[in-house]
């Protein structure tokens, strides 16, 4: 977004849509010190966006699939895109339908998270909210754009399994809409499938439903599924969810180098406050910091303090992929932008340091895109600059933000600096572990950990490389659990990510006080959320 826009739409706030709590709502429940001590399970790593906070069609067309060209988003056209975001509620409008809502009372110390939700969703969300926002995007879709919706149906299935019946029968199920299965016309050539295709295209369809699915749904409905899938469910009691904003814009986009994203950042950060107070708690968000709009948005160091002040952020949420080094930017790459001449590498290593500086004085963590994927363009240099190295730069030019047994500022490098991709062959996970020995702000994360959800080689061959990577104390007590959903709803499996992390914490040999660690102690670290911890302070402020 530009800064006229940008700007305009703060002013176009109302005083009561930027206030954190403009009254509690009856019900709601203040932060207390109970509710952090009774959790036994932190998920450091998620999301509850929509598309209504992403430059969508950019996302996908020039990171999912130039990560992924098999994706089963490559037959979805701009113009599906573009529908499915069209039917994501703004920011401002959940703000107003959160308003007309009490709270999550029943997820508090319930025996049954799971029932509890689906009681919530009955009760709470008009039934025909979610469902019916997603099957008439559908429909839409198929009405407006019928390349995109039969190839994205039928292209799940295998050649060999193609079958009209098949696809038919799915988006009905899927869609729950007899009108939409009428639409999807079978391809010529189309065999009978065999039964276990068929179970395999189901269980992929039906992922990448689920996930395309949390694109155009409320971010707290976002949240209550999160929280059902992988709270009580898992045995782990995830009972607080840490979810990051991301920024793209200005990054990622059309010839303007930016998509209208529909939602500014001032209204996410606000809406942010509102999904914490409505949870009990159970969700706190941490927001984007995007060091491109820091340069030409003179109002955005504010607005960040605000995220870290009133409206009780946990942390914050770097991407650098998208074309930025924590320090030592070079300048070739930010030249390159071609919407925002004259930028220099000097000035993103001005904006991060400001940044780093916000952060120490407010004692606000970093949580950072961490393994080699998800650069624009699928470019290879831009992909490797969120690395070890480049941090370790930024850890030695900035020893008063980063050093000592208890530095200011403390980053977590997502993902485990992708140990569980295809770029794990850089090596990071490795790097990584070396780097914690010397820098005691060093965190990693385990999610997106597909290769468990996989099974088979790919399980044995990531469980191999974290036995390696995880074989010293000092990792296991920086270690935190996440999953990433909801990025991660798009594998086969996603629901019970943390019976996965923890059987596979039980393969590496881990026993109870180990595996506490990684799902709850050093999270509470991390986000300073112990006894006389900044954290906490933020935390029971809000
Ligand atoms: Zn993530």
């Amino acid at each position: 977004m530009e800064r006229r826009s940008f700007l305009a739409g703060m002013a176009g706030a109302s005083l009561a849509s930027l206030v954190p709590n403009p009254g509690r709502a009856a019900g709601i429940l203040p932060a207390t010190a109970g509710m952090l001590d009774a959790i036994r399970g932190v998920d450091a790593h998620c999301h509850i966006f929509n598309a209504s906070d992403l430059p969508v069609t950019s996302f996908v067309v020039e990171v999912l699939l130039k990560q992924d060209p098999d994706s089963p988003f490559k037959r979805l056209g701009h113009k599906a895109l573009r529908i499915l975001q069209r039917r994501a509620p703004s920011a401002r409008e959940e703000m107003k339908w959160l308003a007309g809502r009490t709270h999550w009372a029943t997820f508090t110390g319930s025996a049954s998270l799971m029932r509890d939700a689906q009681t919530m969703q009955a009760t709470e969300v008009a039934p025909d909210d979610t469902d019916a926002r997603f099957r008439d995007a559908w429909v839409e879709i198929a009405e407006e754009d019928p390349e995109s919706f039969n190839a994205f149906f039928s292209d799940y299935a295998d050649t060999q399994a193609k079958s009209a019946a098949v696809i038919r029968s799915g988006a009905q199920d899927w869609l729950g809409s007899p009108d939409l299965a009428q639409m999807v016309r079978g391809n010529p050539g189309m065999v009978n499938s065999i039964a276990e295709q068929e179970l395999r295209i189901r269980g992929k369809i039906k992922a990448c439903l689920a996930f395309l699915k949390t694109f155009v749904r409320y971010r707290y409905e976002n949240a209550l599924t999160l929280s059902a899938l992988h709270g009580q469910a898992s045995g782990r009691r995830i009972g607080l969810f840490t979810p990051a904003m991301v920024d793209f814009d200005l990054w990622i986009g059309s010839e303007e180098c930016s998509e209208t994203v529909p939602s500014s950042i001032s209204d996410q950060i606000a809406l942010a406050a509102r999904i914490a107070t409505h949870s009990d708690q159970k969700i706190r968000c941490l927001a984007p910091f995007n060091p491109l709009r820091a340069i030409v948005d003179p109002d955005y160091f504010p607005l960040m303090e605000k995220a870290a002040g009133e409206f009780g952020c946990l942390g914050f949420k770097v991407y650098p992929p998208m074309g930025f080094a924590p320090h030592g930017n070079p300048d070739g790459l930010v030249r390159n932008l071609s919407c925002k001449k004259g930028i220099t590498g000097a000035m993103v290593d001005e904006a991060m340091e400001r940044f780093f500086a916000l952060c120490a004085r407010e004692r606000i963590p970093i949580l950072a895109h961490g393994s080699p994927t998800n650069a624009p363009g699928g470019d290879a240099v831009k992909a490797l600059l969120g690395g070890p190295n480049y941090w370790e730069r930024a850890f030695k030019k900035f020893p008063t933000y980063f050093k000592g047994s208890d530095p200011a500022v403390k980053v977590c490098i997502g993902h485990f600096g992708g140990v569980s991709t295809k770029g794990h062959s850089h090596g990071w996970a490795g790097r990584l572990a070396e780097l914690m020995k010397e820098h005691e702000c060093l965190y990693v994360d385990t999610s997106y950990f597909e290769g468990l959800l996989a099974g088979g080689s790919a399980a044995n061959d990531l469980m191999a490389r974290l036995r390696q990577a995880m074989g010293s104390a000092i990792v296991l007590e920086r270690t935190m659990y996440g999953s990433d959903w909801s990025m991660l709803a798009q594998e086969v499996g996603a629901d019970s990510y943390p019976t996965t992390i923890e059987k596979a914490l039980d393969g590496l040999g881990l026993k109870e006080p180990a595996k506490d660690a990684i799902f709850y102690r050093n999270a509470y670290r991390f986000y300073g959320l112990q006894p006389s911890g900044k954290g906490r302070e933020r935390f029971l402020r809000n």
